[in-house]
């Protein structure tokens, strides 16, 4: 692992820093989800006229075939400008990188091109009632149709379902083989009559996610990435890509909300008190030990393509580092974190789901155990 800059490795930061100060689309508008999503949607085609959507994709698939170095560099300068999240976030962090890990040419063409623009916006159907961490017992069903397949059950918690063209959705397309052998990975296309999606309510007011009711729905042959039965391979890849697509952007988030809370502590007239430098400290321990652990996924990542086990280590310190540092603030704010329209106090909430989403964090302790250290096997 190397951390010293080459010399166009610093030019490209300057290119990112300069476009950033000249494209920044102003502050985010806020209480209305639909006006806050097209915002984002908006900010995506520009980041996608300007050549900076997808930075790592090939440069043949519309991206810009830069480095992971370079795209850590360019989530850093998106952190400093403060600048919005892009709309398609799990098709820019996980649909495009899995279909150009398995899909074939004619979906390469078809897809990934509406994903950068932020046109056709994805989601993720592999949580179920019954299956979460559990993932391959899951028991949607996929039936052989004519020219295709026709997919009955349902999903649950689906992260941005009701904005979204297409659901990365695993089905069970054979009841009798072994579990993880009998899983088949589908591109659903969520505009027809057969998918219900039915809004779920968060503690922080939102409906980011939602339930997904399919009653035959139906998916053609050509929207199966790789082969039938073979979905369970691709689903890791898609975790892998989504666990070190949310540790790389934590990185920056978590160091700006850090700034931030040097803020507050100075605003309230805190930063004598030790228990709260004793917190600080730790928590900047753990932002470095998280800085340094992205990198070396980086690393790892550019000598195979996709992410190892290693990227749930990220995921895990990101939840537990953004639950303590959201505690600390909405303490020190005391009843005034009890304003609805206080920041920390949103963030206090959301963070709440960042040990479930992605993989639990007692889920991620397990891989990391078992693939990263090679201890025993739970069971
Ligand atoms: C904000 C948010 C967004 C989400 N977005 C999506 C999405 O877009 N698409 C999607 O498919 N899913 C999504 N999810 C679902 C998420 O992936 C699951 O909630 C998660 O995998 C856990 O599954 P579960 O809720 O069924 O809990 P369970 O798997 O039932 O777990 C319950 C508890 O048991 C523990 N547990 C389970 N197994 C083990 C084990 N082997 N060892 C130790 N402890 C264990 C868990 O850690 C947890 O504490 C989202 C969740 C949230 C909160």
């Amino acid at each position: 692992m190397d951390l010293t800059l080459t010399e166009s490795e610093a030019a490209f930061r300057d290119e990112a820093r300069d476009w950033f100060a000249k494209n920044h689309p102003g502050e985010t508008p806020r209480g209305d989800e639909k006006v806050e999503f097209e915002f984002r949607r908006s900010w995506q085609k520009t980041l996608h006229d300007g050549g900076w959507a997808g930075l790592s994709w090939p440069a043949e698939f519309g991206g810009r075939g830069a480095s992971l170095i370079e795209q850590t560099l360019f989530n850093e300068e998106m952190g400093a400008a403060d600048a919005p999240l892009p709309a398609n976030v799990l098709g820019l962090v996980m649909g495009g990188p899995v279909v150009i890990a398995h899909g074939d040419e004619a979906q390469k063409e078809r897809y990934l091109e509406p994903i950068l623009s932020a046109e056709e916006i994805w989601c993720q159907g592999f949580s179920e009632p019954e299956s979460g961490s559990d993932l391959a017992s899951l028991k949607t069903r996929a039936v052989k149709s004519d020219g295709g397949w026709k997919i009955t059950g349902q999903k649950v918690w689906t992260t941005y379902a009701h904005e979204a063209k297409w659901c990365m959705l695993l089905a069970r397309t054979d009841q009798d083989a072994p579990k993880h052998q009998g899983i088949t990975y589908f591109l659903l296309d969520m505009d027809q009559a057969e998918v219900e999606v039915r809004p779920l309510r968060q503690i922080t007011g939102e409906a980011e996610f939602n339930e997904i009711f399919l009653e035959e729905a139906f998916v053609p042959d050509e929207n199966i990435v790789g082969e039938v039965g073979a979905g369970w391979s691709v689903a890791i890849t898609t975790l892998m890509f989504e666990r070190a697509g949310l540790g790389a952007l934590a990185v920056v988030g978590l160091g700006r909300a850090y700034e931030e809370l040097l803020k507050l502590i100075a605003e309230r007239d805190v930063g004598s008190d030790p228990s709260v430098r004793e917190r600080m400290a730790k928590l900047k321990i753990g932002l470095e030990a998280m800085r340094l652990g992205a990198m070396r996924t980086l690393t790892a990542t550019m000598k195979t393509g996709i992410p190892g086990p290693e990227a749930s280590l990220g995921k895990w310190e990101w939840a537990v580092l953004n639950q303590e540092m959201t505690d600390l603030a909405t303490e020190i704010l005391g009843v005034d974190g009890l304003k609805s329209d206080e920041e920390w106090t949103y963030r206090f909430l959301r963070s709440r789901a960042n040990s479930i989403e992605g993989g639990t964090t007692e889920v991620l302790k397990n891989i990391v155990a078992e693939r990263v250290l090679g201890l025993p096997r739970l069971r």
